[in-house]
């Protein structure tokens, strides 16, 4: 699909320079031969006027209200009908050829742009691909298990009642599970078509982090994760709904993936243009080998995915990343395997 349009693309480039070049062909072409005609005539009256001993003006038209009487009257007998010709010819020729150049190098140079043209949309068309295949592949796995015990369930005729309270409740923790997957692939489709259009207006990053803290330290407590804040009031540009899904997600990961009693500090710095946030825990830490792909969609580093209490889908830290892009800012992560992790955010204070 993608050969094909770029070689339709190609021929409406061609199309439009061709169309412009044989035009400016046409026009340069009657305008030499005018040209030459003149200058084929003025050159035989002169030989004419020579001959029969009158003298022509230096500069001359060649019009036959500007001649001699005499001279007018003379038939013309010196214009060189066949060099006038061959002159022509050799016009026509020299354009046909720096046609033949103009076709060959903007096929060439319009296939090669049509291709540069069409590499970002066969790029997203592609994203768009893979993004459904690893969203369905997502989904089908926990609505079979849901199905299939639905099932099991409806064919078990004597199941006793607190049976089916236990089964229900943990189909529904499925179900806010799913629900969760597929809020956080709507927000991802929406940035990934950059349909999103983000409400920017002045937020104080310490009211921000303390409705987030205060939303996740159930939690914590539950974990008995000490969470600590070192947050000044700051006024950054944001928009204020995803700046506070984006310190969530940091958040809820840090007291995911960090064993009972452990710790969990936020703090913000801020210099002449950035604002920097600082997420850093005790916890699981993440291996050298899997930090470039954390930020990935769907990827789980092996030790969060094998220990099955840790929930998640992988999606959390691509959605965090984008938001950060929309803000035009950074995002930095360094890790000690077992030991800690540090997701240093930088967002730029000024709107630009
Ligand atoms: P999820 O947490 O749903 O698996 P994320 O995209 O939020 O997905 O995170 C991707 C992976 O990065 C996680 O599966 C985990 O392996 C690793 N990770 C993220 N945050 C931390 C953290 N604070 N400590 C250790 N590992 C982390």
């Amino acid at each position: 699909m993608f050969h094909s349009a770029r070689i339709k693309l190609t021929a409406w480039y061609l199309l439009i320079i061709m169309v412009v070049s044989l035009s400016f062909s046409g026009v340069i072409y009657k305008e030499t031969v005018t040209e030459l005609e003149r200058g084929f005539r003025v050159m035989a009256l002169r030989h004419q006027a020579n001959e029969m001993g009158i003298l022509l003006p230096r500069i001359f038209s060649g019009r036959p209200e500007d001649l001699p009487p005499l001279l007018r009257e003379a038939p013309a007998q010196y214009f060189l009908e066949e060099d006038f010709w061959e002159a022509k010819k050799r016009v026509l020729l020299n354009l046909l050829l720096i046609n033949g150049a103009i076709l060959v190098f903007s096929t060439l140079s319009g296939y090669f742009l049509a291709g540069k043209t069409l590499r970002p949309i066969e790029k997203s068309l592609e994203e768009q691909k893979r993004f459904i295949a690893d969203a369905s592949h997502e989904l089908r796995t926990p609505l079979t298990a849901l199905r299939t015990s639905m099932e099991v369930s409806l064919r078990d005729t004597k199941m006793p009642l607190s049976e089916a309270k236990t089964l229900i409740k943990s189909n529904l923790e499925e179900v806010v599970g799913l629900q969760s997957l597929s809020d956080k692939l709507l927000s991802l489709a929406c940035f990934q078509g950059n349909g999103h259009s983000l409400n920017f207006k002045e937020v104080d990053i310490a009211e921000a982090v303390g409705k987030v803290t205060k939303k996740i330290l159930p939690l914590a407590k539950e974990k008995e994760i000490k969470l600590a804040e070192k947050v000044g009031s700051q006024i950054i540009w944001a928009d204020e709904e995803n700046l506070q899904e984006m310190l969530w997600i940091f958040l809820d990961n840090s007291v995911k993936y960090t064993p009972r009693g452990g710790k969990v500090i936020i703090e913000t710095k801020s210099d002449k243009k950035w604002l920097i946030i600082k997420v850093e825990d005790t916890g699981i830490g993440i291996a050298e080998e899997d930090l470039p792909y954390i930020f990935d969609r769907f990827y789980r580093a092996d030790q969060s995915r094998s220990k099955e209490e840790v929930a998640g889908f992988g999606l959390g830290l691509s959605l965090a990343k984008k938001i950060i892009e929309m803000h035009k800012g950074t995002i930095g992560v360094s890790s000690v395997l077992g030991k800690k992790t540090i997701f240093t955010i930088r967002l730029p204070l000024k709107h630009s």
